[in-house]
């Protein structure tokens, strides 16, 4: 936070250019980044390029299927790499929960957002894509869009009462661990 590309307007990509070696490398780049800190999503510009492409994906590690329960299995996030997406919400209905950011290290705050939405876009390979989602996906693909736009989820947050420190958010809030996206 505080690098003036995260809060640009990212530049949408040519679909042609999707399946060029150096925007695949950026993709696999993005993945590798995303799963060494833990994230559950990432954007381009996180990683300083101010292009409109972010990846997201987590699953819980397969040991932790025995204590698995619905929060758990609402948790689980398709592996995507979206470019150029569009969010059209579902309904008007919307939804608090806890979003982290890899760009605000160890913070925690409640953000409203769309419960469910569909969200048009290219694939890695350059096909156009739908995808229908809700929940805590839906939650995902509206926090890294927002980054194509220079929006931090500070931004939607309806008031920094529950703005927390990882370590208080562990101690007085969270019962399961939350993922930093
Ligand atoms: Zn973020």
């Amino acid at each position: 936070m505080g690098h003036p590309v995260l809060r640009a307007r990212a530049r949408a990509l040519d679909p042609s250019d999707i399946k060029s070696p150096a925007v695949q490398r950026l993709i696999d780049d993005m993945f590798d980044t995303m799963r060494e800190y833990q994230g559950v999503g990432l954007a381009a510009p996180q990683v300083h390029e101010s292009l409109r492409i972010f990846v997201a994906g987590f699953a819980p590690a397969p040991g932790d299927e025995d204590e698995e329960d619905e929060g758990d299995a609402d948790r689980r996030v398709p592996v995507m790499a979206l470019i150029n997406p569009e969010i059209t919400p579902v309904a008007g209905e919307l939804v608090e929960d806890w979003e982290g950011c890899l760009s605000i290290p160890d913070i925690r705050g409640k953000v409203p957002r769309a419960k469910q939405i569909v969200v048009r876009a290219h694939d890695r390979r350059g096909k156009r894509i739908e995808i229908r989602a809700s929940g805590f996906t839906a939650r995902v693909i509206q926090h890294e869009t927002d980054h194509l736009d220079g929006v931090l989820f500070f931004d939607r947050m309806k008031s920094f009462e529950t703005l927390t420190f990882l370590d208080e958010f562990g101690r007085y809030w969270s019962r399961e661990e939350v993922e930093a996206e």
